[in-house]
């Protein structure tokens, strides 16, 4: 198996400059024509230039590519529809979406004004969703889409300052959750990326002894592999410095507490001794989750549900 993009269009949100830059070269290197989207806003979201996105479609058609630049704001539903048009007008589909483009406005909780939530939760978050509706007909239409979507272990795992950002960046859990059960009969696969790497958004954050590890490049080729023809869907890849492993999602075995049992000392007493790494499920969607609670209740009671 080889991976390639010949004949598949894919737009790559705020690829100007960054792990977005990085995918649209590696996208195109392997034959995809890109759309290289990026307001060319700074970090904290201010301001705007098309020279960035520019640039970088000026490396790829250097390279012998096919790429168009673009300068819609993701958050913006009809600069987003412009783009996907002139996308469809010059190369007729759109097969592939990398949600990348994104925005800080790091502060405590005690210290963040709602101003700065709105405008993380609009680029991140809405400017995803915005981006995801845009080309959601289109990929229904062709029997095939592969989107990704940009979160991180902030909104994973948690990062202290950074409340505003892993809200949006844990929303796109819910996002790809149920955008891969609902592509599915069309073949559009959804998945997710949580990355680390050096870029102007982690100037001065990362171990300097790491730095010459931490480049986009070394994300991208994983990045590349999720939105093949043959990727998986509704998988988080953790990648950084060439390093790769999958996130997953478990919840532990249900215990069921019958009438009389069911007390919140009995139910603290139980969850201070189960080892939530040990014996731990892995739910398909909320069903499964369902079946399982209910499922421990009522092989109790002496009977089965059928979900
Ligand atoms: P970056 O600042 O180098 O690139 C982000 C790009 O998005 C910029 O070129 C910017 O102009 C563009 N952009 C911002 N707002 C936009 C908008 N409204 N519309 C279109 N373009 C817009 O940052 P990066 O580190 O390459 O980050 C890329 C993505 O990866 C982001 O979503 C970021 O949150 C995520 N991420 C990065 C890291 C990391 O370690 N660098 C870690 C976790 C997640």
């Amino acid at each position: 198996m080889t991976i390639r993009f010949d004949g598949r269009v894919a737009i790559v949100t705020g690829a100007g400059n960054g792990l977005g830059r990085s995918h649209a070269l590696g996208l195109a290197a392997l034959g995809a024509k890109v759309v290289v989207n990026d307001l060319g806003s700074a970090t904290n979201g201010s301001g705007s230039s098309s020279a960035i996105a520019q640039a970088v479609v000026d490396e790829i058609v250097g390279n012998g590519g096919e790429a168009i630049a673009d300068g819609a704001d993701v958050a913006d539903e009809g600069q987003v529809a412009a783009m996907v048009a002139r996308a469809m007008d010059k190369w007729g589909r759109v097969d592939i979406l990398l949600n990348n483009a994104g925005i800080l406005r790091d502060k405590t909780f005690s210290k963040m004004d709602m101003e700065d939530y709105h405008k993380v939760m609009g680029v991140h978050m809405t400017g995803t969703v915005v981006c995801c509706k845009a080309v959601w007909p289109i990929m229904r239409e062709q029997n095939y889409g592969r989107i990704l979507l940009t979160s991180s272990t902030s909104g994973l795992y948690g990062n202290f300052g950074q409340s505003n950002y892993a809200v949006a960046k844990a929303g796109m859990l819910g996002l790809m959750n149920v955008l891969h059960l609902e592509g599915a009969k069309n073949d559009i696969r959804v998945t997710m990326l949580a990355p680390s790497a050096v870029t102007r958004m982690t100037e001065g954050l990362l171990p300097q002894e790491a730095e010459a590890l931490m480049r986009p490049e070394a994300i991208t080729p994983g990045v590349l592999y999720l939105v093949s023809e043959d990727g998986p869907s509704r998988f988080i890849l953790s990648a950084s410095a060439g390093s790769f492993a999958r996130i997953l999602l478990h919840e532990t075995r249900p215990a069921y507490f019958g009438d009389g049992e069911r007390t919140p000392d009995a139910i603290a007493a139980h969850f201070n001794s189960v080892d939530p790494h040990k014996d731990v499920l892995f739910m398909e969607n909320a069903f499964e989750q369902n079946k399982s609670l209910v499922g421990a209740a009522a092989e109790k009671h002496g009977f089965s549900v059928a979900f």
